[in-house]
């Protein structure tokens, strides 16, 4: 059974640690993160990108997908299957589709227009028993073609949203999707303080985790930081442990071109990043 992601986070901000949202794109990306979870007694939310979600064949596809294998693997930690990034039609398809959570990213709208469809999708969420992220001034990098300029949110607008009633909030603090620059300036902890104490201790979500040194994210949570996104570095790690079994020709070996074989080495790297998340965020034995 899938459950909201509001719970697990009230408990994360009181207990100062992060639960993380690992995005997903296929089974094996899904079974590595369920696993993981189950293993180190982590509550944990799957997240999933539109694009993520056209590629898996629709909404509807990935929510009897997840909700089977949770039942299948015997999974008894908290789950809660997410839109990341939604746009407000995304939105109410993941809330027919039977997904357990939602973000719904206006921050490309102007203030007035953000919260109109914010309070839209936080009745909507609420009525059908799923918690709701909405986020304020955009995250820089590029997630499914959106470019976002890494803004600092302003803690008044933030504090407007947040009085919808959104369940969690994404704030703009200098993080950015993807890779981070060599020049990047790092996390704007004043400006993440702020944002805490004007919206009254609402759970705070860092988006762009990737690569975020451990210092800063200890940081972060410590100021409020209750949800952590990690995409890219499950990536890079699945692609790594891929390309290594490759480079070695193990595809050329007996039956090594099976895909059960050849996708193992990448679940399992997938595998050891989650893992390394979860202890860096403190929701290990949290479930
Ligand atoms: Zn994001």
């Amino acid at each position: 059974m899938l459950v909201s992601a509001t719970e697990m986070l009230k408990k994360a901000r009181d207990g100062h640690y992060a639960v993380g949202q690992f995005n997903i794109n296929n089974l094996e990306w899904t079974k590595a993160i369920l696993l993981t979870a189950e293993e180190l007694k982590s509550p944990v939310i799957l997240g999933v990108s539109e694009g993520a979600g056209k590629y898996m064949t629709g909404y509807k596809t990935v929510a009897a997908m997840v909700k089977a294998m949770v039942e299948s693997l015997n999974i008894t930690v908290p789950v809660a299957l997410h839109l990341d990034h939604g746009s407000y039609e995304g939105a109410q398809k993941c809330i027919e589709a039977g997904f357990s959570s939602i973000m719904f990213d206006g921050s490309h709208y102007a203030i007035d227009e953000n919260i109109a469809k914010t309070k839209e999708l936080v009745e909507m969420a609420h009525k059908n028993g799923l918690s709701i992220e909405a986020e304020v001034g955009s995250i820089g990098g590029e997630e499914d073609g959106v470019i976002g300029a890494g803004e600092i949110a302003d803690p008044e607008e933030c504090a407007k949203i947040a009085a919808l009633g959104v369940d969690f909030l994404a704030a703009g603090i200098g993080n950015i999707h993807g890779v981070y620059p060599e020049n990047w300036k790092g996390l704007d902890f004043d400006a993440l303080d702020k944002i805490h104490n004007a919206t009254d201790h609402i759970p705070l979500v860092l988006h762009g985790g990737t690569g975020i040194p451990a210092e800063m994210i200890k940081k972060a949570i410590s100021l409020g930081v209750c949800k952590i996104n990690v995409n890219t570095e499950c990536q890079l790690s699945f692609a790594a442990a891929t390309r290594e079994y490759i480079e070695a020709g193990k595809d050329r070996q007996g039956k090594g071109f099976d895909p059960r074989k050849l996708l193992a080495p990448g679940t399992e790297a997938i595998k050891a990043t989650v893992k390394e998340k979860m202890e860096l965020f403190g929701s290990v034995g949290k479930a």
